[in-house]
């Protein structure tokens, strides 16, 4: 029986046992984490947890029930593909087949690194630390109008916080949304009670305060980063595994990585995408659940074809509920379902006429809808498409 070693115990690496098992593979599994805590959701993260609504969100999955060695507190250091054996400080843990699904590490903002009341918000650890900033009602500045920024934003409001957002780009979003649709989303900022300073740079982050280029200060009881995240790949330096230059594991469409029966796959990894024409670096939770029942069928031998989903995602932000399928970089033609100053729209973005990606806002229906209009890669009628009581269905 080969022996599976899956490096990362988050949403990628547990899927990737539990499909293991669903898919029948019967021989060793072990999963090694670096934190100490029982695996966990990271949505809930800055939603439910941050709000004090739940107190942790361990999968429900029960691992020696499964079968699945456990190894938690484990930092894997390295990688030595020729002996097929990767280090940790406990010594070398021998695999035939390998899984990376290391996540990534949000990016710091530089100089804020060290100064207290400085937080990031990708762990369970960091959202404890938080409950204290929400509860006690501080004055926060958030660095960063993303997703991630966004959702602590809300939450920080939901408790009474005063929350600044600070943003570098003209609006929120910029780099993952055009202008004409990210603009009415930065209006939910304001309308919810958040001052969001865009183009504004930080220029240094001290204790209590947060001083702008151009020399504005902004009172900050506790600073929330959420600035971006880069695969946590440092650990493969010098195993020979590609890398592409974001420091994704570049995967092919098997997820199989540049090293004999090594994968990777979930927030660390690239894979090229046919449906879209380019390579996909997705940090989203689907991606992290579909993406290992591809690695276990490649791992099982039974070949499901290339690992090409459409990718989705979904946001809680200012009482919203945010849904985003497909990818609208080559696309051609932006259709509007009803206005954006309403709580409800939905943005469908068409290449030739063929829906690509999908920006539902309170309109979980078109998501359902477009979602499948996307996979299918069927044309629709644009006028009929563009009318929100018609319901999105091909021409
Ligand atoms: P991770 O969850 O990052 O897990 C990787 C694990 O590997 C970590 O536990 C890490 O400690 C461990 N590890 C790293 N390096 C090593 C090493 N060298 N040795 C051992 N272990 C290591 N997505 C959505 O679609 N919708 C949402 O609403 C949403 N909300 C989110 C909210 C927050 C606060 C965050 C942080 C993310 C959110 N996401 C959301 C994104 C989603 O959670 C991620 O895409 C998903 O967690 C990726 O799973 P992963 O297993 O690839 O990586």
């Amino acid at each position: 029986q080969r022996r599976v070693v899956v490096v990362g115990a988050g949403m990628a690496g547990v899927q990737t046992a539990v499909a293991l098992r669903e898919q029948g593979f019967t021989g060793p599994v072990t999963l090694i984490g670096a934190e100490p805590h029982q695996p966990y959701d990271r949505p809930p993260l800055s939603k439910a947890v941050l709000l004090g609504k739940a107190e942790d969100s361990a999968f429900d999955v029960d691992f020696e029930d499964l079968g699945v060695a456990l190894r938690l507190g484990v930092d894997v250091t390295g990688l030595r593909a020729a002996d097929r054996e990767v280090d940790t400080e406990a010594g070398p843990v021998p695999y035939d087949v390998l899984v990376v699904a290391t996540g990534a590490h949000p990016v710091t903002l530089p100089g804020s690194e060290g100064v207290p009341g400085v937080h990031l918000l990708r762990t369970l650890d960091d959202a404890v630390r938080l409950g204290p900033v929400l509860e006690r009602r501080h004055a926060v500045v958030v660095v960063g109008a993303g997703w991630i920024g966004a959702e602590f934003a809300t939450a920080a409001l939901g408790a009474g916080c005063a929350v600044t957002v600070v943003e570098a780009a003209d609006l929120p979003l910029a780099g993952t949304l055009p202008a004409e649709v990210a603009a009415p989303m930065a209006e939910w900022y304001g309308a919810n009670g958040a001052e969001l300073l865009t183009r504004a740079r930080v220029d240094a982050v001290e204790p209590g305060r947060v001083r702008l280029a151009g020399g504005r200060e902004l009172p900050a009881e506790a600073v929330v980063v959420g600035i971006g995240a880069r695969p946590a790949t440092d650990w493969l330096a010098g195993s020979g595994i590609a890398l592409d230059p974001s420091g994704a594991v570049t995967a092919d469409d098997r997820l199989r990585t540049s090293l004999p029966d090594v994968y990777a796959v979930g927030d660390c990894a690239s894979y090229p995408s046919a449906r879209y024409g380019e390579r996909l670096l997705v940090h989203h939770w689907d991606n992290a659940l579909q993406g290992p029942r591809a690695v276990a069928a490649a791992i099982t031998g039974a070949d499901p074809g290339p690992y090409d989903p459409v990718p989705y995602f979904w946001s809680e932000q200012f009482g919203r509920f945010v849904q985003y399928a497909g990818h609208h970089a080559g696309a051609d033609e932006l259709l509007w379902r009803g206005d954006p100053a309403d709580e409800a729209w939905s943005v469908l973005w068409l290449r030739a006429g063929v829906p690509v990606a999908l920006l539902a806002v309170g309109r979980p229906r078109d998501l359902a809808q477009g979602r499948k209009l996307i996979e299918a890669a069927v044309p629709v009628d644009p006028v009929r498409a563009a009318d929100p009581s018609v319901p999105l269905k091909a021409a």
